[in-house]
């Protein structure tokens, strides 16, 4: 089988810059393969999505895989483990994307949402489908 290579999203854009620096395009090997799919799926339902943008001089590096280094590391975080995105629609708020996942569930991977944020969080998790957890009251439930 081959590997699944993003239509939408190039490595440097999912992981950190020294990550990239060390493994290039090797980086999708660490991206859990059902959030590669779903990024594509949402990059053509909602348009244009930055998850990281260091490569164009943003400040977004950590947006994707997360490192040890990074403020917000944690090592249970499922960024940690290549399974969970932080995504900045240009044309579609946080909500409105959450709002379309949870209703029409065409996004079948997705199990896990933030909720109270103005990205768009979600990741793959092995956990009842679809948790959406908010971290403003600490508070999940199923959807
Ligand atoms: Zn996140």
């Amino acid at each position: 089988m081959l590997p699944y290579i993003p239509r939408f999203f190039q490595a440097y854009e999912l992981v950190p810059p020294d990550i990239y620096h060390l493994k290039k395009d090797k980086c999708f090997e660490l991206i859990d393969v059902r959030v590669l799919i779903t990024l594509d799926d949402l990059r053509m339902f909602f348009g244009p999505c930055v998850v990281n943008d260091w490569f164009w001089g943003g400040h977004f590096e950590q947006s994707g895989l997360r490192t040890s280094d990074a403020p917000e590391f944690s090592p249970t975080s499922q960024h940690t483990f290549g399974r969970a995105m932080d995504c900045k629609f240009k044309e579609a708020s946080a909500d409105k994307v959450r709002q379309f996942v949870i209703e029409t569930r065409l996004l079948p991977h997705i199990t896990f949402l933030e909720d109270d944020v103005d990205w768009f969080h979600f990741d793959v998790r092995n956990t009842e489908q679809i948790v959406l957890w908010s971290p403003v009251t600490k508070k999940s439930r199923l959807v």
